[in-house]
């Protein structure tokens, strides 16, 4: 089998599920220290997936590449303690307060440098909350994209399958190397940090990279390379206008069925 580079795209979020202190700046940029760092869930789902292919290939390494501020360095760090073999991180005041398109496009960079070739992303962060940034970055290196992975095996040397989670079931996708691939939050756990791992590199430092290392069109990164911008946000609150205690008789059902049918809330 030939050796293959995997890469596995680690986004470093703030737990959203916590969100005493989510706070946002004037200019609508959240305040990242405003609440505890972890790994986007997804993101360990994808590195499992890949961890599972590289057993399957046998002579594959896997490189967990995250952008970001150096705080971004312990999701690499977690990454290798679960099993990656390096961590890349890009981190550079020119890339800082990138949109999606201007984030995908440094990481498309890094991931070229790299030399990677099979590349994994979670579908999804909790923070930003898009789904750009993979599909993004398969556009930028030019390669196809499968979503929603929930399984990776290799066919052969050149191909991978992928099993795609669908609204009413699933279906197999074939795709040719090199490829992205995004992975669901429904698929395998990922394993928790190894100890022996956790002894061997707690001391490693993960590899930097500026926006020169990169290359590039710098004119592409960071704020100047971004057309969105935040205008606004605002938390949505949610109220209830009132409720009701029913029980499982026919007669209730009954009276919530027509109930719902008179406000057209179903025909
Ligand atoms: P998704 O597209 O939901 O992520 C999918 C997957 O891509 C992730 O699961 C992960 O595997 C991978 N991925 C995503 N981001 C990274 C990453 N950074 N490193 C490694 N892998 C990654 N953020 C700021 O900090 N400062 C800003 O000023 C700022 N301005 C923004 C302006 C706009 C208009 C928008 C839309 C976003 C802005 N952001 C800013 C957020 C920033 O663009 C996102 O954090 C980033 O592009 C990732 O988008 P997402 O979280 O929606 O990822």
């Amino acid at each position: 089998m030939k050796n293959r580079k995997i890469a596995v795209l680690v986004k470093q979020v703030i737990d959203t599920r916590r969100t005493e202190n989510y706070t946002f700046g004037e200019n609508g940029v959240v305040d990242r220290n405003a609440l505890p760092a972890i790994v986007n869930p997804e993101d360990l789902n994808a590195l499992e997936q890949a961890i599972r292919l590289k057993n399957q290939i046998g002579n594959a390494e896997i490189i967990a590449i995250s952008m970001g501020p150096q705080r971004a360095a312990e999701a690499l760090k977690e990454a290798i303690y679960r099993g990656a073999d390096s961590g890349i991180l890009v981190s550079d005041r020119r890339v800082a307060g990138a949109d999606t398109l201007a984030t995908s496009y440094a990481l498309s960079l890094a991931v070229r440098k790299a030399g990677a070739d099979i590349v994994f992303a979670g579908r999804q962060t909790i923070d930003g909350d898009t789904a750009h940034v993979g599909p993004q970055v398969a556009q930028a290196l030019g390669v196809p994209q499968v979503t929603y992975a929930e399984e990776v095996t290799a066919d052969g040397e050149d191909h991978l399958i992928v099993k795609r989670r669908l609204d009413n079931g699933y279906e197999m996708v074939r795709t040719s190397i090199p490829a992205v691939i995004t992975v669901m939050g429904t698929a395998a756990k990922c394993r928790p940090c190894n100890v022996r791992r956790l002894l061997e590199y707690r001391k490693a430092d993960v590899t930097v990279w500026s926006a020169d290392d990169l290359g590039g069109d710098v004119a592409r990164f960071g704020l100047a390379g971004s057309p969105t911008q935040v205008i606004k946000s605002e938390p949505i609150v949610t109220e209830t206008k009132g409720s009701v205690t029913l029980t499982s008789s026919d007669e209730d059902l009954t009276n919530l069925v027509n109930q719902l049918i008179a406000n057209r809330t179903i025909d």
